[in-house]
């Protein structure tokens, strides 16, 4: 499937602009890995272990998960081992999981959008998401 340009957009600004990520070397490691933590949540539902082996070292699980938050697409209440998707996280798995091939969110045109995100942005269907 193929996301509408609004959708590709606010996936650009996940990475580009939110988790502040460049081209070099290869972040589409890097997307997959965020793609395949917000498919874990809620983390209180798999061991620990299983989401310290997606990222390496109980160091890197800290880092990120926190880096995911920081960008509102977990949240989390007594220990980050039990983090659950946000709606914005829900979203993302969601727009995340129909990216085949990750150069649509660099290709020419596909910039951030030029709104302000609200939680209107989150409770649209990725299909529905509005152009730019
Ligand atoms: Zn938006």
């Amino acid at each position: 499937m193929t996301l509408s340009g609004g959708a590709l957009s606010h996936v650009h600004r996940l990475f580009w602009d939110e988790l502040g990520m460049c081209a070099c070397g290869d972040p589409d490691t890097a997307r997959v890995l965020v793609r395949d933590l917000l498919a874990l949540a809620p983390f209180h539902e798999h061991p620990r272990a299983e989401v310290v082996a997606l990222i390496g070292t109980e160091g890197a699980f800290h880092l990120v998960l926190t880096m995911l938050e920081n960008v509102g697409l977990i949240d989390h209440g007594f220990t980050l081992n039990g983090s659950w998707l946000t709606d914005k996280g829900r979203w993302y798995l969601q727009a995340l999981q129909q990216i085949d091939d990750w150069s649509v969110i660099d290709a020419d045109g596909i910039g951030s959008p030029e709104h302000e995100c609200t939680d209107a942005c989150w409770t649209a269907a990725v299909s529905a998401q509005p152009p730019l």
